[in-house]
């Protein structure tokens, strides 16, 4: 397989802007889970980008379970991440969720989102092995950790390798928690492929206490990065507020994680 370290002994590094994911470094990608406006979007970037964020990360094509949720401000949305990209200079990630979206999107950000939910869309898959930007996958709700490096073999065997696995917790019994955050993914991706992989603890929990330990304990498992839904007032968050830290948590957190990084 492609994916393999049969394949491919060293690990793959991923350039993007002056950030590299999978140098050993930590990647911090930190943003709301929405753009909801320009003035909100901008000034969270800021925030983040002061508190260590590597990379801001917000959806402007969010795929919701309802249909009469809250789905993104589209282009508008895309316009608004170019603009906290200019105002930051940090990189900046965002869902694709269709195949005749990927163009337009790839013109604003420069990673290029695969959510749970599309992590078999095997034609989106395949389009986006056409891309010259990198790729972020994200685990199924109930994907194998095989079925989701197959995934990850669709874009690089189409002709992209700069793929990127993101664990976001699969769909267990248990209810406290949105989903269970499965750190094994961690080692096991490392030592069955050569991609970086980062944790996703927000949509790993669902619960914003949770997010900062579950952060960690990715840290100490080795990833090569985490993902983090902040958000000014996340009572108030058109999407996942329960999850979203508020910046001054996002800061201490940061510090925490930087220094386990730093002691491994
Ligand atoms: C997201 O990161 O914005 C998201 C929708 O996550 P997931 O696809 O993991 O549910
Ligand atoms: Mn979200």
């Amino acid at each position: 397989k492609l994916t393999s370290r049969e394949f491919q002994p060293e690990p793959t590094c991923i350039k993007v802007g002056d950030a590299v994911i999978g140098d050993g470094s930590l990647t911090i990608i930190a943003g709301p889970c929405a753009v909801e406006g320009r003035e909100a979007f901008l000034e969270v970037a800021q925030a983040v980008k002061e508190a260590g964020a590597t990379m801001l990360r917000g959806g402007a094509f969010k795929p919701r379970t309802s249909p009469y949720s809250f789905q993104g401000l589209e282009r508008e949305g895309l316009e608004i991440l170019a603009e906290a990209r200019e105002l930051t200079g940090l990189p900046v990630v965002t869902e694709v969720m269709d195949p005749r979206m990927i163009d337009i999107v790839a013109q604003y950000v420069d990673i290029l989102q695969v959510g749970a939910r599309n992590m078999q869309n095997f034609f989106l898959l395949r389009e986006l092995g056409k891309v010259d930007k990198p790729v972020l996958l994200k685990r199924g709700l109930s994907s194998t950790i095989e079925e989701w490096i197959m995934a990850a073999e669709y874009i690089i065997s189409s002709g992209n390798s700069q793929v990127i696995m993101c664990e976001r917790g699969i769909r267990t019994f248990e209810k406290y928690t949105r989903n269970t955050l499965d750190l094994s993914a961690v080692p096991l991706i490392k030592q069955l492929t050569h991609l970086p992989v980062i944790v996703d603890p927000s949509h790993g929990t669902g619960k914003w206490e949770l997010v900062e330990p579950m952060a960690a304990a990715a840290v100490g498992a080795g990833c090569d990065g985490i993902m983090v839904e902040v958000h000014q007032n996340p009572s108030e968050a058109l999407s996942d507020g329960p999850q979203s830290l508020t910046p001054d948590n996002f800061a201490s957190m940061v510090k925490k994680v930087k220094m386990l990084h730093q002691a491994m």
